[in-house]
């Protein structure tokens, strides 16, 4: 007997749990799970890494089990605020729901509309959803949200951050008057409480620890430079990272640009690299994700909406190229690392222009974060670097000339925050640099060119696999002169 036993979930679920290896459930499971079985509304406050995605969809898969699904009118509704959270939960849906016969479809941008409303059409007892894709597919008249009986909403202060809310209130008032909601989200902004307050009965309320703001298996550590200089960062970046024995780390910054300049100076510098940012395109990402955590790729340089939320296996460092403007983002940040009981270590690089979000985050986190001359590096070995660990990186380090002040700099300074969408040229060209390009095969992907995605357990979802309509043959671009000053 296992702790999941007392739990109330069907036999068949119990197997898949077992066969996933878990013997007991996490806190927000024992809470949940119960209550959701019961049909009651939920209010989860909890973040990635708690096992919430779980919380969630085992109960479904139980409740689900009973009943049939009609053409169009499916019979719940996730709602995610990213496509690769979509992903993630399909997969659990899949891994968990193996017993059962589910069928489930994943209305995601970047894929095509067609084989979507196919999927539609047969009828679909679970559907995963951004907001913007799922309100497209309603407005065509390719869906009806009547049928549904259980609505979640994943992540709803990312909803929130990325300008999702108008668009969940509206999904929210499209439900049928009978149904139960569960809501999830890391913290409770005064606008995720007023939409819980308004679509949720009598929910139950489970608040759990973030295992991040609790770890103290992560060390933190702050490099305080004086000038704000986008350059300067970068070299003092490299330097930490040699002096570090680094595994694998994910580096952030605030802005999807200087994600960009980052990936290319690291990459000019011999370092095994990757890039990951809301403006790649879907099969990008995927590729980008799947190297990451195949050990081809050491750093991933990521912006903190493409980031979050993913389940990425434990990472030995976190890197902070910029204190986040928003200070719960540093928990979630650092909380990439530190997994599972692991030791990890962040560093997070200020400079006089951050003090103000510093101080929201020591303010958050409780404490002031320890001066990087407490991480143990020696003195005196600024520039000896350590032997890379790939022979990628052993590439010789090339001096190069330096000009006064770059346009990629000048850009790396400006104000745009990375939730903002840039141009699909800058995806383009970002997708172009990234070290592994998806294979083609007369313009389709098949089941073969798919590798194991982080994230996605250790499968893909079947159902992704499936081939989507071909994209219009790329225009010839003229390629964007090349800045001197990504080093
Ligand atoms: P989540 O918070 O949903 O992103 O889950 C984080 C990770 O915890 C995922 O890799 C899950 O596979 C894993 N997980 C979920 N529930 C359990 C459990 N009861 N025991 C062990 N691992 C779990």
């Amino acid at each position: 007997m296992s702790d999941f036993d007392f739990l109330g979930l069907a036999p068949e679920t119990m197997r898949a749990i077992n066969e996933a290896g878990y013997t007991s459930p996490t806190p927000i499971q024992a809470q949940a799970i119960p209550s959701v079985l019961m049909g009651k509304d939920i209010m989860g406050i909890a973040q990635t890494g708690t096992g919430k995605t779980a919380s969630f969809t085992l109960p479904m898969i139980d409740i689900l089990a009973q009943g049939r699904a009609r053409a169009r009118m499916p019979r719940s509704l996730i709602l995610e605020p990213t496509r690769e959270l979509a992903a993630q939960v399909a997969e659990n849906f899949e891994t968990y729901g193996k017993y059962h016969k589910l069928d489930m479809a994943l209305l995601i941008g970047g894929v095509s509309f067609g084989d979507q409303e196919k999927k539609l059409d047969r009828g679909v007892d679970v559907l995963i959803a951004t907001p913007g894709r799922l309100l497209d597919h309603f407005e065509r008249g390719k869906l009806m949200l009547s049928g549904v009986d259980i609505l979640v909403c994943d992540e709803a202060d990312r909803m929130l951050d990325m300008g999702f809310i108008p668009d969940v209130e509206r999904i929210c008032s499209l439900m049928p008057q009978k149904h139960q909601t569960l809501f999830f989200s890391a913290t409770m902004p005064k606008e995720i409480k007023r939409l819980a307050d308004k679509f949720l009965k009598e929910p139950k309320l489970i608040e759990v620890a973030s295992p991040a703001s609790t770890g103290e298996n992560i060390e933190q550590f702050l490099c305080t430079m004086k000038t704000s200089e986008a350059r300067a960062k970068r070299d003092k970046l490299r330097e930490i990272i040699e002096k570090e024995d680094v595994k694998n780390a994910i580096i952030f910054c605030n802005r999807k640009r200087d994600v960009d300049i980052l990936f290319r100076s690291l990459k000019k510098h011999g370092f095994s690299a990757a890039a990951l940012h809301g403006d790649l395109d879907q099969s990008v990402r995927m590729d980008v994700l799947a190297s990451f955590k195949d050990g081809t790729t050491r750093l991933l340089i990521a912006s903190d909406v493409a980031a979050r939320g993913l389940d990425i296996p434990a990472v030995s460092h976190v890197f902070n190229f910029d204190v986040p403007s928003h200070a719960e983002d540093y928990i979630h940040r650092i909380g990439r690392t530190g997994r599972a009981g692991l030791t990890g270590r962040a560093f997070t690089i200020t400079t006089p222009a951050d003090d103000k979000w510093l101080k929201n985050v020591h303010d958050l986190i409780g404490k002031k974060i320890d001066p990087i001359e407490k991480a143990g590096h020696s003195r005196g070995s600024e520039s000896a670097a350590e032997t890379p660990a790939s022979s990628e990186e052993a590439a010789p380090k090339k001096r190069r000339r330096r000009s006064k002040k770059s346009d990629t700099d000048k850009a790396a300074n400006s104000d745009e925050q990375t939730h903002q969408e840039s141009k699909p040229s800058q995806a383009k060209r970002a997708s172009r640099d990234n070290s592994r390009q998806p294979k083609e095969r007369g313009g389709r992907r098949s089941r073969d060119d798919f590798e194991p995605v982080v994230g996605m357990g250790d499968h893909m979802p079947a159902f992704m696999m499936q081939p989507t309509a071909e994209k219009p043959a790329k225009k010839k671009t003229t390629r964007r002169k090349k800045t001197k000053e990504t080093a």
